[in-house]
């Protein structure tokens, strides 16, 4: 077994993981990067070929000085790898006035003063042809919305961590982690050791496993997207069909402009077999797009309701919906970042700021109290 030392260590090097390792970079601190597979693959929660970006955010007004911040880091991500990490087009919030989606955001929006508009019914139809109203849906458009490139922002991310200093070693799966002598920590890796000043878990649905005395009550869910072929795929680009999400008596889902100039992604956000995510089911099967066929056949005329492609991914969700950040007094010199719950891409850049600012002892720019680590010890 050998030894090796380092100043940080981030564990998983997927959406958090990659974003943690940029902004440790930029500040001076290489962090090493320890990822099970390799960054930019499609076994945790940061595949897919699309993220929705929001700003009128349904989830808590308290989001939005984030959001704007994590806007700022996208730009910034885009202009440092030459990538188009993020395609703003603007976004639809679509439901009952009182549902949590349109209630929500048009809160959000109200408190932080965001541009949006109320569209009436004839409105909505002329401008957005290829989505169908239900009676009584109010529909509101946001213009601080667009689509994030997963993948691109996974890898560029980690591509600019490693020119700035930092290191990634791919196929590294950590095994545990414990207090080392002094104030060190010790990260176990089947035929290693890795002495860090701090180490940083960005682990996503691994997390529970990795830091079982932290005793967050995390669940792993079972998510199924599906891409629709479109009819004239020129009604359905970025600068005609924004990203939308629904609140529809079949439940609340969300899709995106095309990416492929072929074909539509959209997917349901509640439901979803609590799984392990080492026991994945990673087949689609016919059951699993059949509400999907159905919310295309009801409200996207344009789009075939037979799929072309379908995959697998994971949310891992808290009991409240919020994210964990913070230090687990369970562990020294430890940060946890888990931030899912399905909606945590958006704020990656933000998200690498604030667990830069714990594992290097500053104090992060916002307030993580709707985050805390200990909410849920009771
Ligand atoms: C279907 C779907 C749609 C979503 N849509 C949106 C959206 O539109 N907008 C939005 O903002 N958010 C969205 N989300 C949520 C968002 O994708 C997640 O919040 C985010 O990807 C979580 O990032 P993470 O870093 O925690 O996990 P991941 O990106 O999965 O990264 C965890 C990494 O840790 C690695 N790892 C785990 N254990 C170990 C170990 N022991 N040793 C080494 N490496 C390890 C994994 O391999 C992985 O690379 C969606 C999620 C899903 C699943």
């Amino acid at each position: 077994m050998t030894t090796t030392r380092t100043n940080v260590a981030v564990i998983g090097t997927g959406t958090m993981g990659s974003a943690i390792m940029w902004r440790l970079s930029e500040r001076g601190v290489p962090a090493v990067g320890l990822e099970q597979f390799t960054p930019g693959h499609d076994r945790g929660s940061g595949h897919g070929e699309s993220r929705i970006f929001r700003t009128a955010y349904h989830e808590d007004p308290a989001y939005v000085p984030m959001l704007r911040a994590a806007l700022r880091g996208w730009r910034e991500l885009g202009e440092q790898t030459g990538e188009p990490v993020l395609t703003m087009t603007g976004g639809l919030s679509i439901g009952p006035s009182t549902g949590v989606i349109v209630g929500g955001s048009l809160e959000a929006a109200k408190v932080h003063a965001l541009t949006q508009e109320i569209l009436d019914p004839a409105e909505f139809s002329a401008r957005f042809p290829t989505q169908r109203l239900r009676e009584g849906d109010t529909a509101i458009w946001e213009k601080d919305a667009g689509v994030i490139r997963p993948e691109l922002a996974i890898t560029g991310a980690v591509r600019r961590a490693c020119e700035l200093g930092a290191s990634v070693r791919p196929e590294s799966r950590v095994l545990g982690i414990e207090d080392g002598p002094g104030d060190t920590v010790l990260v176990r890796l089947d035929e290693e050791v890795i002495r860090a000043d701090r180490v940083v878990v960005a682990a996503g649905a691994w997390i529970p496993g990795l830091l079982p005395e932290a005793q967050l009550p995390l669940t792993v869910e079972r998510k199924i997207l599906a891409w629709f072929p479109a009819e004239d795929p020129t009604q359905f680009g970025p600068d005609r069909f924004p990203i939308f999400l629904r609140d529809s008596p079949e439940g609340t889902w969300y899709g995106f402009p095309t990416m492929d100039g072929k074909t539509v992604k959209i997917a349901l956000h509640l439901g979803g077999r609590e799984t392990d995510p080492d026991e994945l089911d990673r087949v689609v099967h016919d059951e699993d797009t059949a509400p999907l066929r159905d919310l295309v056949r009801h409200y996207l005329p344009g789009l075939s309701s037979r799929p072309v492609r379908a995959a697998v991914c994971m949310y891992t969700n808290t009991p409240d919906g919020h994210f964990v950040i913070g230090n687990p007094p369970a562990y020294r010199n430890v940060t946890v970042v888990s931030a899912c719950s399905g909606h945590g891409f958006k704020f990656a850049p933000v998200i690498g700021e604030i667990a830069a600012d714990l594992s290097c002892g500053s104090t992060p720019e916002f307030s993580l109290e709707l985050f805390d680590v200990n909410r849920f010890a009771d």
